[in-house]
C-alpha cells in the first residue's frame, strides 16, 4: 500500500524510518501503539526527534524548519506513525509554534520558540468554551485592557491535556462592542502560573482524564503576550486551525492499524477457517484498504497544497475521511478481540507491563475514545460545511 517513490525519496525514508527505529525506545513505541502513551514518553520522543532536527521540520528553516519537500514531509508524518513514534506535541509543534514563527514578535519568537520546539514548553488550546464550539466565535472569555496588562475572565473547557500546559494559548474577546463577533479577538500567551486560574477535570467515557476546564478570575497578562495585532485574534486561529485539522488524519496511523488487524485475523480461529476469510470482515477490510490508498494520495496533496504554514482548505476532506476511516478500524478491532474486548484493561501503570496481546484487551477502550476525533478540531458537520463554501463553492 505504498505511494511509488523516487530513488531520492526512497533513501530519505529509510534514513527517517531508521532514525525513528533506532533512536526512539522500543518499550515507548509499543505503549503508543497501545494508546498507552504517558506524558514521559511524549517529552523524551520529541526531544530526541529535536536532538535530530526531526520535531519541527515544517517551521521555517531559521527556527528549525527542513524547507522538505511535499512528498518529504508525507514521508516523515507517515512513518512517524507506521513506526508508532509518538507525535510531538500537536499544541506545539503545529498550532502555537506556526503563529508565533509567522505573526509573533520577534522576542516572542527568541523567548517562545526553541523551549516549543524541544517541548520545554508544554503548551494547551484555550479555544472550546461551553457554548462556543463549532460556533468558536461567540466565545464569552474577555481580556480588558488596563496599562499593561489584560485582565482575563471566562471559562475554557476540553482542554487536552491541560493538566500538564506550562503555557496556554488562549482567545478572547478584547472589544465587545465589534460590529462582528468574530471581530474583537485577540490571540493571547497566558503563562499557567499566573495567580487567579483554577482547573477542573472532565473524566472522559473510556475512564480516562485527558481534558480539563480552565476557569480565570481576573488573570492578568502582559500585553506583551499578546501576539500579532489586538483584536485580529480570529485570522490567527483560522490559521491554526487549519493546520490542526491536518495533523488529526493520522493517515499512517490507520495504515499500521489495518497491517496489524490483517495479521492478527490471519491467526483468529473461525468455525470455518480463520477471520480473514470471513466474507463480512474480508468485505469490511478490502473497504479500508481503498479508503486507505485514497487517503494517503489525498494527504500527499494537502501537503503539497499548503502554503506558508498555511493548510490547504483540502484538510477539511482529510480530517472527515481521515477520521472516519480511524474509527471504521477500531470496529474492526472490536470484532477480531471478540469477547476479549470486554475485558477491563490492566490498571495502574499497565503502560510499562502491556505486550502485544493486551491489545484485545483496550480494544474497546480506543473504540470509545476515538469518538472524539469527529468533534474535536471541528467536527466532521462543520467540515462537511467548509467543503461547501470554499472548495464546492456553494
Ligand atoms: C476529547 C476532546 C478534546 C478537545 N480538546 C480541545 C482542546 O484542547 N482545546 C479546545 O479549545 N477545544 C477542544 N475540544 C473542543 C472541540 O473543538 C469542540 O468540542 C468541538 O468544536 C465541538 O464543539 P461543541 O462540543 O461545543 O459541540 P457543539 O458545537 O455544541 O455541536 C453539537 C453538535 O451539533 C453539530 N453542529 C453544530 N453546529 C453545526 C452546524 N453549523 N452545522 C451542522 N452541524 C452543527 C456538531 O457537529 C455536533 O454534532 C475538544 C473536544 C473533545 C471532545
Amino acid at each position: 500500500m505504498d505511494l511509488e517513490l523516487s530513488r531520492e525519496d526512497i533513501a530519505f525514508r529509510d534514513g527517517v524510518r531508521e532514525v525513528f527505529t533506532r533512536e526512539i525506545p522500543e518499550d515507548i513505541r509499543r505503549r503508543n501503539a497501545l494508546s498507552r502513551t504517558t506524558h514521559d514518553d511524549i517529552v523524551t520522543t520529541q526531544r530526541i526527534l529535536n536532538a535530530h532536527g526531526l520535531a519541527v521540520p515544517h517551521w521555517p528553516v531559521a527556527w528549525g524548519g527542513k524547507g522538505w519537500t511535499p512528498t518529504q514531509s508525507h514521508i516523515y508524518a507517515s512513518e512517524l506513525q507506521r513506526n508508532s513514534v509518538p507525535q510531538p506535541l500537536a499544541f506545539n509543534v503545529s498550532m502555537v509554534g506556526p503563529i508565533i514563527a509567522e505573526f509573533g514578535s520577534e522576542e516572542q519568537k527568541r523567548q517562545f520558540l526553541p523551549a516549543t520546539a524541544n517541548l520545554d514548553i508544554w503548551w494547551s488550546q484555550g479555544f472550546s468554551e461551553p457554548e462556543a464550539g463549532s460556533d468558536l466565535a461567540s466565545l464569552r472569555t474577555t481580556a480588558r485592557r488596563e496599562g499593561d496588562v489584560y485582565v482575563l475572565n471566562g471559562q475554557k473547557t476540553w482542554t487536552t491535556l491541560g493538566q500538564y500546559g506550562d503555557w496556554m494559548f488562549v482567545l478572547a474577546r478584547t472589544d465587545p462592542d465589534a460590529p462582528r463577533k468574530q471581530q474583537g479577538l485577540s490571540f493571547l500567551l497566558l503563562d499557567m502560573t499566573t495567580p487567579g486560574i483554577e482547573r477542573r477535570p472532565i473524566t472522559l467515557v473510556d475512564g480516562s482524564e485527558e481534558v480539563n476546564e480552565f476557569f480565570f478570575d481576573n488573570v492578568r497578562v502582559p500585553v506583551e503576550n499578546l501576539v500579532g495585532e489586538e483584536n485580529k485574534g480570529w485570522s490567527y486561529a483560522k490559521f491554526l486551525l487549519g493546520n490542526e485539522r491536518n495533523g488529526i488524519a493520522q493517515v499512517g496511523t490507520s495504515q499500521r492499524v489495518f497491517a496489524d488487524l490483517a495479521e492478527a485475523a490471519a491467526g483468529i480461529p473461525t468455525e470455518s477457517g480463520t477471520l480473514a476469510d470471513d466474507p463480512q470482515f474480508r468485505t469490511s477490510m478490502h473497504s479500508a484498504r481503498t479508503t486507505l490508498l485514497a487517503l494517503e494520495a489525498t494527504q500527499l496533496r494537502v501537503t503539497g497544497a499548503s502554503e506558508n504554514g498555511q493548510a490547504s482548505p483540502v484538510s477539511s476532506l482529510l480530517k472527515m475521511e481521515g477520521t472516519k476511516a480511524l474509527q471504521e478500524l477500531s470496529k474492526l478491532r472490536m470484532r477480531a478481540a471478540g469477547d476479549d474486548s470486554m475485558l477491563l484493561p490492566p490498571d495502574g501503570d499497565a503502560g510499562e507491563s502491556l505486550h502485544a496481546d493486551d491489545a484485545a484487551t483496550i480494544a474497546a477502550a480506543q473504540y470509545l475514545n476515538q469518538r472524539k476525533l469527529s468533534i474535536f478540531g471541528g467536527s466532521n458537520e462543520i467540515q462537511r460545511g467548509v467543503i461547501a463554501k470554499t472548495i464546492l463553492g456553494l
